[in-house]
């Protein structure tokens, strides 16, 4: 422990990561698995300078109201739906999220998601625990084939293309809708074509949600998408629960209108929609897109990067916000 800085770490990082934080300035941290509650995290945060705070933390204008010494945020994912950037640069506050890093292990699950549904994985395995594998037939249990499939992202930045990437390794037909269009030259680099929404939906086997959540990408699945997916399609979501509206999807799943469902990731985790857990046909996953321990051990260190230069006054590398707080002067 060093000079007078005062850092709040909500979440259980490596010991080796907080030691980091710890030569220089005063920590305090979570040890346990289940996250801070808000009133610990609002009585926590009164004193402290640096906050390195997790996906399940709000950061709002109230938790700010709370906070008059802070001076950095460091959040501890690339998602940063759950803060409150406008309210944080009023204040002067570098925020930085942890982008990259998790790329590859998101997309592996993604990856994961679409196999495990197209090949009925999960449903296998527990048939054959169950004892009901009892003789092999040529129609006995039949998936659907990847190979050769159309894969419609639906984002394609960075976790976006790491999926189309692997996808080309089983010779798919990737298209993608976003706002932008990549340059012709980067379509073909990334084996993709741009679609409308509409169309993608229309023509994907596998559709799998790629976006940050944000205003426009709330519910951007819902009944009148849904219904526009072929009745074979399968949707993927390694993204955010509350870009696909959870109920709609339940009644989709139990009209059959599509063929399954594999999700990371749920509109108001950790609650799952009446009805979700009993649907055979899809998977579901605890929110373990990035959860490797490589890849979580790199956000650790990427947090806690972002999170010393801010506190340093030097510009964090992965600041959201730089712009709106070197405009204020308040570092
Ligand atoms: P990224 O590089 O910022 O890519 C986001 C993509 O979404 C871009 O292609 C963007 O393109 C598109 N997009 C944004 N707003 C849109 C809109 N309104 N309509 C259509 N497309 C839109 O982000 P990333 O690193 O790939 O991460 C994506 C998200 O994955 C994160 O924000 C996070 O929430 C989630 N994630 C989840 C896990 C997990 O554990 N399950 C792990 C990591 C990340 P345009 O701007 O051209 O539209």
């Amino acid at each position: 422990m060093g000079d007078d800085v005062k850092v709040l770490i909500t979440g259980k990082l490596p010991d080796s990561v907080i030691e980091r934080v710890r030569k220089i300035h005063a920590v305090t941290s979570h040890d346990a698995e289940l996250p801070m509650t808000r009133d610990q995290i609002r009585k926590a945060i009164v004193e402290q300078d640096g906050l390195l705070c997790m996906i399940t933390d709000k950061v709002d204008a109230d938790l700010l109201d709370h906070a008059p010494k802070l001076k950095m945020i460091a959040n501890y994912g690339v998602g940063y739906d759950h803060i409150d950037v406008s309210a944080v640069s009023g204040r002067g506050i570098p925020v930085s999220n942890t982008p990259g890093v998790l790329t590859n292990a998101t997309a592996d699950l993604a990856m994961a998601l679409i196999l495990g549904m197209g090949r009925r994985i999960v449903a296998g395995d527990a048939k054959t625990r169950r004892g009901d594998f009892k003789f092999w037939s040529p129609m006995h249990f039949l998936g659907r084939e990847i190979t050769g499939k159309t894969l419609g992202l639906i984002g394609l930045g960075r976790i976006g293309k790491a999926v189309a990437r692997r996808a080309a390794g089983f010779d798919m037909r990737v298209v993608y809708y976003s706002r932008h269009r990549l340059s012709p030259e980067d379509e073909e680099r990334w084996g993709v074509s741009h679609r409308s929404l509409a169309d993608l939906l229309g023509m994907a086997d596998y559709v799998s949600l790629h976006v940050p959540l944000s205003g426009g990408t709330r519910h951007l699945i819902g009944e009148r998408e849904l219904k526009r997916m072929k009745s074979s399609a399968f949707l993927i979501n390694t993204s955010r629960g509350p870009v696909v509206d959870e109920k709609a999807l339940v009644a989709a799943l139990k009209a059959g209108r599509i063929a399954g469902a594999g999700l990371d990731v749920y509109e108001k985790e950790p609650e799952l929609a009446p009805g979700l857990a009993d649907i055979q046909n899809c998977i579901l996953l605890p929110h373990v897109g990035s959860a490797t321990i490589e890849t979580r051990t790199r956000m650790a260190e990427l947090a806690v990067d972002n999170l010393l230069a801010g506190l340093a006054g030097e510009r964090p590398p992965d600041c959201l916000n730089w712009d709106q707080v070197a405009d204020r002067g308040n570092r």
